[in-house]
């Protein structure tokens, strides 16, 4: 690249950072103005809410509220679960951007999403502990999606944040490459806990609850260390109807 093209490269990314610096936000969804956040307000409130109609276990959507049949047959290892939204359209393209485009300004946004479901019931938790990432996908993503989220929910709930409790100790195939029945052999044992965690009542944080195998599997490594008590709170969860 010539010397010319290059310095019109620099110039181009400086100016593009002082024009974001004073001109409000446009929606990451509609590109209509929006003044604080990543959304306006209208594309916001269109966000596909879960409801209250779930599985008190698992968040499935739909069960009027019970105990939905896949949780009675084979519970998993975490007590109950919350998710705002489920993960479809627009949520499914808001959380790739989260993880994978690194757009780390929607974390304030989901997490204020959980936290109104789960500040009534805020003192039911001594602590947030977020999803471990394996160290290689951490290397490649700069990140952990499930710490981000965890440092504004912390915040909102007034809950400390057990970012070094537990540790993934495989980088495990990614369980969306997986048919179902094999997601729960893919992460077993994947988890390793540092600390003893003696009844502890904890609230595990994901981005997204598809069939639960990981989650139960942390949960289970976690309740092993000790832990009384381990709900599950996530963006979004998938929908099977
Ligand atoms: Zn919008
Ligand atoms: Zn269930």
């Amino acid at each position: 690249m010539s010397i010319v093209a290059q310095s019109r490269k620099v110039l181009g990314r400086a100016w593009k950072f002082a024009l974001n610096s004073v001109l409000p936000a446009s929606c990451l969804l509609c590109h209509n103005r929006c003044e604080e956040g990543m959304l306006c307000a209208a594309c916001h409130d269109d966000l596909p809410l879960l409801g209250a109609n779930a599985c008190p276990r698992c968040a499935e959507p739909g069960t009027g509220g019970l105990t939905c049949g896949h949780c009675q047959k084979q519970p998993p290892h975490f007590d109950r679960a919350w998710a705002p939204w489920r993960y479809e359209h627009p949520v499914d393209r808001l959380i790739q951007a989260f993880k994978y485009q690194g757009q780390l300004g929607l974390a304030p946004l989901f997490a204020e999403g959980l936290a109104r479901q789960l500040a009534p019931l805020a003192d039911q938790w001594d602590a947030i502990v977020p999803l471990p990432l394996h160290g290689e996908r951490m290397g490649e993503r700069g990140f952990n999606q499930s710490l981000e989220l965890g440092k504004h929910l912390g915040r909102l709930l007034n809950l400390p944040v057990l970012s070094q409790v537990c540790q993934r100790t495989r980088a495990t195939t990614a369980q969306a490459e997986l048919p179902i029945d094999k997601r729960h052999a893919n992460v077993r044992g994947a988890f390793h806990c540092t600390a003893a965690l003696d009844g502890q009542r904890l609230l595990l944080l994901d981005d997204v609850l598809t069939t639960g195998a990981t989650l139960s599997e942390c949960a289970r490594t976690l309740k092993l260390h000790g832990a009384r008590q381990v709900d599950v709170g996530v963006i979004a969860r998938t929908c099977h109807h």
